[in-house]
């Protein structure tokens, strides 16, 4: 294959594959296990990119990268039993051949041992050009982040208990930014996509895959499926990831519930709006489900709290 052809070939799936299969520690050393450094890295890049706080592709060593990943270390492997630091993954991320490190002249060859030499050594770090070139995009970074979550961030049986773990480790830290506005850090992880990852992916596995309202279930590899976790009350208003305040629903039925077409009652019945015109010649029509009970989950403290879908009757019934 031609050097022109293999770069055409990066796209979107191969690094998907890549972020799949990342060889997690290269230390042999028992005691760091499968301590997802790799991966806790690459979330931080792409969180900092999101926010603009990285807006080339060269990535230095700097206080925003040193901070996010340990607000991340702390969120998601604090019981991890090995703590190394960011110099760790920064150098052995090479290893998977997207991520290069440009050290400065007089250091190269060198292996840093800790965070502050990394930041003496190393100029930057670049990504291959194609994969900084999707991580703009909205949707692939949304693929790409699903990714890593999905294979490093869940396992087995102890995969919810892990997501809700998770969750209200994100939750808590946002406490904590939200109750001190004066100290705020320019990095904030109420805004974080990442932590907004984490809320859906909870919320859809909570559900089977499942949509609320119909009950479809379509899923595609690891990472795609036909559901969303949904906020019932507005995160952007209400900074609200708790398991109560999320619902499962398909693309279409999301839409309708974010646009008031339909409501759910303190029974956990489905109201239509009554001027609701449709046409659905193949699939069950909305209305017919007015009156039908949503699908639940199977464990009552997960229910959607009665309080957030009065909430949403009431911006929504007022209108009608
Ligand atoms: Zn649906």
């Amino acid at each position: 294959m031609s050097q022109a052809q293999q770069s055409d070939n990066k796209n979107l799936t191969y690094y998907r594959q890549r972020f799949s299969e990342l060889n997690p520690s290269k230390n042999k050393k028992k005691e760091s296990g499968n301590a997802p450094y790799k991966p806790i890295l690459l979330l931080s890049v792409i969180d900092l990119i999101t926010q603009g706080l990285i807006q080339d592709n060269r990535i230095p060593v700097s206080d925003d990268l040193i901070d996010t990943f340990d607000r991340y270390w702390q969120v998601l492997a604090s019981d991890s039993s090995y703590k190394g630091g960011l110099h760790y993954p920064f150098l052995y991320l090479q290893s998977e051949g997207f991520w290069h490190v440009q050290f400065k002249p007089e250091f190269q060859g060198l292996q840093p041992k800790t965070t502050n030499k990394l930041k003496e050594a190393v100029e930057y770090a670049y990504l291959d050009n194609q994969l900084f070139d999707l991580l703009q995009d909205e949707i692939s970074r949304q693929e790409l982040i699903d990714t890593l979550i999905a294979v490093w961030f869940s396992v087995n049986e102890k995969e919810l208990t892990d997501l809700l773990q998770a969750n209200q480790n994100f939750r808590n830290f946002t406490q904590s930014e939200l109750s001190n506005p004066n100290n705020e850090p320019r990095f904030v992880l109420k805004k974080s996509v990442i932590r907004k990852a984490f809320f859906r992916k909870a919320i859809v596995q909570i559900y089977d895959y499942k949509c609320a309202f119909c009950r479809l279930k379509a899923i595609r590899a690891i990472t795609q499926n036909i559901v969303d976790g949904a906020h019932i009350k507005p995160y952007s208003e209400y900074y609200d990831n708790s398991v109560s305040n999320g619902i499962s629903f398909c693309k279409n039925h999301h839409w309708g519930f974010d646009h008031g077409w339909f409501c759910i009652d303190d029974n956990y019945k489905i109201i239509v709006a009554s001027d609701l015109q449709e046409e659905s010649p193949h699939a069950r029509p909305m209305r017919e489900f007015h009156g039908e009970t949503i699908l639940l989950p199977s464990s009552e403290e997960y229910f959607p709290r009665p309080e957030a879908l009065r909430w949403h009757r009431e911006i929504w019934l007022r209108r009608a």
